[in-house]
């Protein structure tokens, strides 16, 4: 299986974390994109240093698990969808040909720029498998799946799935770790501690679903949608 997460910022990529490092334990291969520079994301640096400040974390939270690292660059705040981004972003999907993708909920968002990286592997997951829209890569070998990762501390989300990510929450602690620069920009911008809000929802998600530590998603409903067992018939 080849899973790849979409983080539209750098440390976005927390809220599938524990799955993503349950993919590897199973000896799936794993990518994350950071689509955006995050450059905004600092009271103290600049927006040059915070984005190749947050590049570095980011990398080093895609190490933790040893996930390959795909850093888009675009601009924080202004992701917008269009044409050029729209080849930027379906370049990426057919550079790793994944089976399944996980990206941010469009619908239940509260970031623009979530919002726009939901969009945007929407706008783009039909188009992955088609050769007269040529990019660098050739195309998908088939359309892959999407599902939705839960949103900040699950605001609007209602979960279809769990995963029960009990056995990874130090990974995804270590991982989470890696955003130094975050930490003190949640402690300015939210008055929240990092640790502690990820902990939470974590904790949370796995009380739901009845176990210590769970992470939460839904399956966008569209065409051509393949038919898996769901233990109904
Ligand atoms: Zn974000």
């Amino acid at each position: 299986m080849r899973v790849m997460a979409f983080s539209p910022h750098p440390d976005d990529e927390i809220s599938c974390a524990g799955t993503l490092a349950k993919y590897v334990a199973n000896g799936d291969e794993v990518a994350i994109v950071f689509v955006t520079n995050g450059e905004v994301g600092s009271a103290t640096m600049d927006r040059k240093q915070t984005a190749a400040t947050r590049k570095e974390e980011a990398r080093a939270s895609a190490a933790v698990i040893g996930a390959k690292f795909f850093w888009m660059g675009l601009q924080d705040e202004f992701l917008y969808t269009g044409e050029k981004v729209r080849l930027q972003i379906l370049e990426v999907i057919r550079e790793f040909d994944p089976d399944i993708i996980i990206c941010p909920d469009k619908e239940n968002d509260y970031h623009p720029d979530h919002i726009s990286t939901g969009q945007l592997v929407w706008d783009v997951r039909v188009m992955t498998t088609v050769p007269n829209i040529p990019t660098a890569s050739p195309p998908c070998t088939k359309i892959p799946r999407i599902y939705y990762m839960d949103t900040v501390i699950g605001i609007n989300f209602i979960p279809e799935l769990y995963v029960d990510v009990s056995q990874y929450w130090e990974m995804k602690a270590r991982m989470l770790a890696c955003h130094k620069s975050q930490q003190g920009w949640m402690k300015d911008q939210y008055d929240v501690t990092h640790e502690e809000f990820v902990k939470i929802h974590t904790m949370f998600r796995g009380f739901q679903a009845g176990c210590r530590y769970a992470e939460a998603f839904r399956i966008p409903k569209f065409f051509p949608e393949r038919l898996e067992s769901d233990g109904l018939l």
